[in-house]
């Protein structure tokens, strides 16, 4: 774990939130190959669970709703953690909206769901979704955590992608064996092995005070079998909850039976940040390399942050460097993530791509003035051979 979170600072994967002022618990900045590794792990789940799928649409709610559907969530009431002292504090961040006496006191969304179930209707009305139909949302959560920790498994401000998937009340139990299907799915996509994450059936008294039925997802953490996803049976509580508290009418309309009724919902969520952990945790390695310790990360090309990086052999010979900025640009107009270094040596060039995690480096030498092939190397095995410039595209 220290080797993890020293390699994420040192290489800019994350910072602690607030590093020149000492920190600040629970809070963390990712930095430029975060933010590129991040994005990556989004735009995937994104086009998996929405754009590729024919049921599912997307949506980016407000931050801050309504305090009254805290209340009707239940969340209000019962989102809350022990203390020491055995009395309970709810863990949901508070914030004032408006001024003076006229403020009303609201809440930073604990999960993105809630944001979800109030624009059902919304959505109900606009893009006239049928049974059984998914809402998929990426975006901040808050939670005031009693005791942060773990780097950035357990912050106070973190990300979640959720899905809210509705159903037929008879059909959840066949919806949610399809999402724990799909969740070993989305690992298996982004290089989480299968191995690693251990199916938990949560027993009732732990479940949250929506749920039926949940099974938590762990992760072999370096520090512990932990919770990285939970997929959750809510019922119609939720929907049933906000349209006695709001008076509107949530019930769904089925066109072939005419029938009235409220869905139920199965929800996988995941978390990014324990999916980023979980994820350096996979692809860390060390091994030999040329007679050389190395240490490396194993990330697949496609959450990869930089794709590939493009060196000239010897940094004072202008046609090599001319050329190699040449390749760079145009390989860069298609695949953007792609760094330039001339740095030192090609060995310590090869060792900073591999600590980062960049699957092939380029290299410009003298041969490839002459017939334009250039020598691609592969992070895992340190192979090189001689690839056309014409065929990188296809390679990275
Ligand atoms: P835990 O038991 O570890 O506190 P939880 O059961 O409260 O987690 P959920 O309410 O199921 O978590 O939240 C869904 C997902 O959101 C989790 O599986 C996790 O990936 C992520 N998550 C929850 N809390 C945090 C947090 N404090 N920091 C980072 N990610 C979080």
């Amino acid at each position: 774990m220290e080797k993890i979170v020293s390699l994420s600072r040192r290489r800019g994967f994350a910072y602690p939130g607030s590093d020149i002022y000492g920190g600040f618990s629970g809070f963390w900045d990712y930095g430029p190959l975060g933010v590129e590794l991040k994005n990556n792990i989004k735009q995937l789940w994104w086009r998996m669970f929405v754009q590729e799928r024919d049921d599912m649409c997307g949506l980016d709610a407000a931050i801050i709703m309504n305090p009254r559907a805290w209340e009707a969530s239940g969340h209000v009431e019962g989102f809350a953690d022990p203390l020491a002292s055995g009395k309970m504090f709810n863990t949901m961040l508070r914030t004032a909206v408006g001024a003076g006496e006229e403020s009303t006191t609201s809440y930073l969304r604990p999960e993105t769901a809630g944001g979800i179930f109030v624009n059902f209707k919304n959505i109900i009305d606009s893009v006239h979704p049928k049974l059984p139909f998914g809402i998929a949302q990426i975006g901040k959560a808050f939670r005031n955590e009693i005791a942060p920790r773990d780097f950035v498994f357990r912050a106070r401000e973190f990300e979640q992608m959720e899905i809210e998937y509705f159903v037929r009340p008879s059909e959840w139990e066949q919806a949610f064996e399809e999402w724990r299907e799909n969740v070993h799915a989305f690992n298996d996509a982004i290089g989480i092995p299968r191995s690693s994450v251990h199916e938990l059936e949560v027993a009732p008294e732990d479940r949250a005070h929506y749920s039926k039925r949940t099974i938590d997802f762990e992760f072999d953490f370096p520090f512990g079998r932990k919770e990285l996803y939970g997929l959750a049976y809510r019922t119609d509580f939720d929907l049933k909850a906000h349209m006695e508290s709001s008076g509107v009418n949530l019930e769904y309309l089925d066109d072939s039976t005419s029938d009235k009724f409220i869905p139920h919902v199965i929800e996988p969520s995941f978390g990014v940040d324990r999916t980023i952990l979980a994820l350096l945790s996979s692809v860390y390695t060390e091994d030999e390399l040329g007679g050389e310790t190395r240490t490396y990360l194993k990330f697949n090309k496609r959450v990869a942050p930089i794709k590939a990086a493009v060196f000239p052999l010897l940094k004072n010979k202008p046609q090599l460097v001319e050329k190699a900025h040449e390749v760079y640009s145009s390989l860069k107009l298609l695949v953007p993530s792609i760094q330039f270094d001339d740095n030192g040596n090609i060995g310590k060039r090869y060792r900073r791509q591999d600590e980062i995690g960049t699957p092939v480096c380029i290299t410009i030498d003298f041969d490839t003035l002459e017939n334009d092939t250039v020598t691609l190397r592969d992070r895992d095995t340190g192979e090189q051979v001689r690839e056309s410039i014409a065929g990188l595209i296809s390679v990275i």
